[in-house]
């Protein structure tokens, strides 16, 4: 056991899904053409005014409300005064010391235990430009349309004590978030970004230890792996006597270490100062409670719920609750058909294989939730086998045809006569005197050679329970 405890405290920048951006009406869509989406007042030219999205500030509201953040009624807008290429006026319109959420906190699950992590606060600010640098190192160039795209910066407490309880509380985040519908944080388009503070200090101590950030980790996976190694290198260099040395560094994901980009001593002081151009902003009761209305049911509650009402495990429900969009079809398929542990094998299985093969979500496939329930019943009521049933969702979901017209054009009926098997059976019995002595002589296996000869009489469509207990009751008057 290390004698050192890890204390890692997260900062998140989320895109918020809105259509405009923050103060004008250029789109926010991704990936077009450099500097299409641009005007005066996100290039920050003299003499515009900004006015702000009000969409905007809901989502941040929401986004505080899903984080148990208490609301601000006065928030405002500050200036955050920098020099960078990338933010042409100079300074960010950020907030400082009124942001619309603050002490809110996320329940996380880690190691079978649920830990709450503060949320110090979740404020509103606008993106800045993209700087795309040559190979050779001679220029760069920058792309202003994502200059002015709102974002939610979500600050944590330095509650986290491992870099894998980082990770397990960023992939809870993003969850909320989605289920919340603020934004698609999609990291490898930018839109969830995060930046980690990280020390470490000798157990029992209560003084925090001088702390190294991490920026721009852009998978979770990179978050895991840059925040071990900075924990392994700071611990080592406490060990060997130094001293932890204050700076901003990121994580190179080549080389597998963290890299300095620069350090404290050079750090900016921003100056903040009201915005002169924004008037503060009044979050009235009003419009928190209809905010709160956008608010979903949250996964670990739903996954709570799943547990209980439907009696699925531990499991089942997480993987259920994995998207609010699987919950949903899982919840729809269950009001049809309730045999809950059966929707869930079916959902969890074979749909989202193929799904995962195909790519697919559950807004993109074919397959609803009146089809899949169509196609249990049919299973149900020995209509199809369950190696049949297989093969029917696959038709289904490759050609969106319904389960009842995929058994009808490929004859997969199953056979459940019992006049039927019969007869089937009687001939089977009468070509094979060999395996039917067999039986008689208590060899077991020949049993399941005649089911065999059955299923294969009818093409694999028989009942096969119904073969075994006709064929059973036959053999006995042999
Ligand atoms: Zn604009």
């Amino acid at each position: 056991m290390s004698k050192y405890e890890v204390v890692i405290g997260l900062e998140v920048h989320l895109e918020l899904g809105t259509k405009t951006k923050i103060f004008c009406s250029c789109p926010t869509t991704f990936g077009d053409e450099p500097n299409t989406q641009v005007c005066p007042v996100c290039l920050g030219l003299p003499g515009v005014l900004p006015v702000l999205n009000k969409r905007a500030l809901e989502f941040a509201v929401l986004t505080g409300l899903a984080l148990n953040c208490e609301i601000n009624s006065y928030s405002k807008f500050d200036r955050k005064n920098y020099f960078y290429p990338d933010l042409p006026k100079a300074y960010q319109i950020s907030q400082f010391d009124f942001p619309v959420g603050k002490n809110g906190y996320l329940k996380i699950q880690s190691n079978g235990e649920t830990r709450k992590i503060g949320i110090n606060r979740v404020h509103l600010e606008e993106d800045a430009g993209k700087l795309i640098h040559s190979n050779d190192g001679l220029f760069s160039l920058v792309d202003y349309n994502r200059t002015g795209v709102p974002l939610v910066e979500i600050v944590s407490e330095p509650d986290l004590r491992s870099a894998e309880e980082a990770r397990v509380f960023l992939e809870d985040l993003k969850k909320i978030l989605l289920y919340t519908g603020v934004s698609d944080c999609k990291m490898e388009e930018g839109s969830l970004r995060c930046d980690a503070n990280i020390s470490v200090r000798l157990k029992g101590e209560a003084e925090l230890g001088t702390k190294t950030e991490l920026k721009n980790m852009n998978s979770f996976k990179a978050v895991q792996k840059g925040l071990e190694f900075e924990v392994e290198r700071q611990i080592e260099r406490l060990e060997n006597g130094h001293r932890i040395v204050q700076e901003t560094l990121r994580w190179d994901e080549t080389k597998g270490e963290t890299v300095t980009m620069r350090s404290k001593e050079e750090a900016h002081d921003y100056r903040y100062f009201p915005d002169p151009d924004l008037v503060p902003m009044e979050i009235g009761v009003m419009m928190v409670e209809k905010v709160k209305k956008e608010l979903p049911e949250l996964p670990l509650e739903k996954k709570e719920r799943f547990v209980s009402q439907y009696c699925l495990s531990d499991y089942d429900a997480q993987v259920l609750t994995g998207t609010r969009e699987m919950a949903v079809f899982f919840e729809e398929c269950v009001k049809l058909f309730s045999e809950p542990k059966i929707v869930s094998n079916w959902v969890m299985g074979e749909l989202s294989m193929h799904m995962n093969a195909a790519g697919l979500d559950f807004c993109t496939i074919k397959v609803t939730p009146e089809d899949l329930v169509e196609m249990l019943e049919m299973l149900k009521q020995g209509k199809i086998s369950g190696k049949m049933a297989k093969d029917v969702l696959a038709e289904m979901f490759n050609s969106g045809k319904k389960a009842h017209q995929v058994v009808k054009e490929k004859g997969m009926e199953q056979i459940s006569d019992q006049g039927v098997l019969e007869e089937i059976i009687q001939e089977v019995i009468k070509t094979n005197p060999g395996p039917v002595a067999d039986y008689k002589a208590k060899k077991k296996k020949a049993l399941g050679f005649l089911v065999g000869q059955v299923m294969k009489s009818t093409g694999g469509s028989a009942n096969p329970q119904m073969v075994n207990e006709i064929l059973r009751d036959k053999l006995k008057n042999v």
